[in-house]
């Protein structure tokens, strides 16, 4: 058993936070593992981590500590799981994506493109004789009610399918980015395979720069689904999900890993926002989901609870998903992403106990059960998809 590696991240004050506060900001390093959090409202709170990366933290710190160790076990077969948590406007997605996926300078670069080259580097470091064969889907969850396109609105069926969906609260709406007509990626769960995105657009990866193309191919395809369902980056959760098949040689059965980074969406309350009559209504359906990992991660540290040993994860798609992440036959890790400001201490803390309850959660990751056909497996084969290598996953 192994607990999540959790971590926080502090951005630079923005150029409004400055213009509005000043330089002043609410934490205040002891070591790099702890710090103290300052809240006018709730007092003075002292938060230990796996690592704290202060403002001047690079890119590349965050990966060295908090990837590449999970990186070098997907490509042994072990699952591994990249969490981003925060508000919005806390560095989620700077810190998953850096500044442009396909041009950004090397100090810039997220952990996206940074998880990509470790893959190949360990392909090259591995020698010739394994084989390996790197995958990638991309898919989005929306939050909240779906308001339409007027000028292009989806059809009948469809409409129907997302007003029954918002109703339970279960089904959010999901997109697979590498094919924007697959809407509604369901969700299945097998004994054998664990859980399962069926149907869900894989993509080889030969190389990095053609990886990256791939990857911003993607991150396009995303902001076409947000225009289309009238949503913001903030209110969806993005999952990156790599698969990494292993091939030793005809005798040995190769292993199976699979390696999913999730940038979430913004984990703001809602007064926060000052929604009021329908758009309140909607910024609580936004946080369903977010809401439900929240009682996930509690059910999975708090021991016991009135409905017994239950966790809830089937009370939201991201849930579901990252049922082997959080608990289950995974490593994981939090980076929990805030503003240093003392406008936004509440936000902050607020993320920091999330992170701190998380890091609570014991794991166990499980290199047996991905080395036969029986791995557990988290990309069912497409039902249209002709490789018959993937249907033995
Ligand atoms: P989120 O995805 O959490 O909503 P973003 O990642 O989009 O937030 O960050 C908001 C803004 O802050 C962006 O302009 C981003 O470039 C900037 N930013 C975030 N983190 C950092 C950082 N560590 N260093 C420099 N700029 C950052
Ligand atoms: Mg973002």
């Amino acid at each position: 058993m192994s607990n999540i590696t959790v971590c926080a991240r502090f951005r630079p004050l923005s150029s409004r936070e400055r213009r509005d506060y000043g330089d002043s900001i609410c934490i205040q390093r002891i070591d790099d593992e702890t710090f103290s959090l300052k809240d006018e409202k709730e007092g003075d709170f002292k938060f230990t981590f796996d690592r704290v990366f202060y403002e001047t933290s690079e890119q590349v710190d965050v990966y060295t500590f908090l990837a590449r160790p999970i990186v070098r076990d997907a490509m042994k077969g072990i699952n591994g799981t990249i969490i981003t948590y925060g508000q919005t406007g806390a560095g989620k997605t700077y810190s998953m994506e850096g500044v442009n996926i396909l041009d950004c300078d090397e100090q810039k670069k997220g952990l996206l493109s940074r998880v990509i080259d470790g893959f190949f580097e360990d392909i090259s470091s591995s020698g010739e004789s394994i084989k390996y064969t790197i995958k990638l889907s991309m898919v989005e969850i929306y939050m909240g009610k779906v308001r339409y396109n007027q000028q292009n609105p989806p059809s009948k069926i469809l409409r129907g399918l997302y007003f029954l969906l918002q109703g339970s609260g279960f089904e959010n709406p999901s997109k697979d980015l590498f094919d924007l007509s697959k809407d509604n990626i369901q969700i299945k769960e097998s004994k054998s395979e664990g859980i399962l995105l069926y149907g869900v657009t894989k993509i080889p990866l030969l190389d990095p720069a053609e990886a990256l193309q791939k990857l911003s191919h993607g991150l396009d395809n995303r902001a076409v689904g947000e225009t289309q369902m009238n949503m913001g980056s903030s209110r969806s959760h993005s999952l990156y999900i790599f698969t990494i098949q292993q091939e030793m040689n005809k005798d040995i059965r190769g292993k199976y890993g699979k390696l999913i980074l999730v940038d979430l969406a913004g984990s703001e309350k809602l007064e926060k926002t000052g929604a009021e009559g329908r758009a309140f209504e909607e910024a609580k359906t936004i946080n369903k989901s977010l809401s439900a990992l929240g009682n996930v991660v509690c059910a999975l540290t708090c021991g016991p609870t009135g409905r017994g040993n239950h966790i809830p994860y089937r009370d939201s798609k991201l849930t579901r998903i990252l049922q082997d992440a959080l608990g289950g036959n995974s490593r994981t890790a939090l980076l929990c992403c805030c503003s240093p400001s003392p406008s936004n201490a509440a936000e902050t803390l607020s993320t920091l106990r999330f992170g701190a309850r998380a890091k609570h959660i014991k794991a166990s990751p499980n290199i047996e059960s991905n080395e036969d056909k029986h791995a557990k497996v988290l990309i069912a084969p497409s039902p249209t998809e002709d490789d018959s290598r993937d249907r033995t996953l």
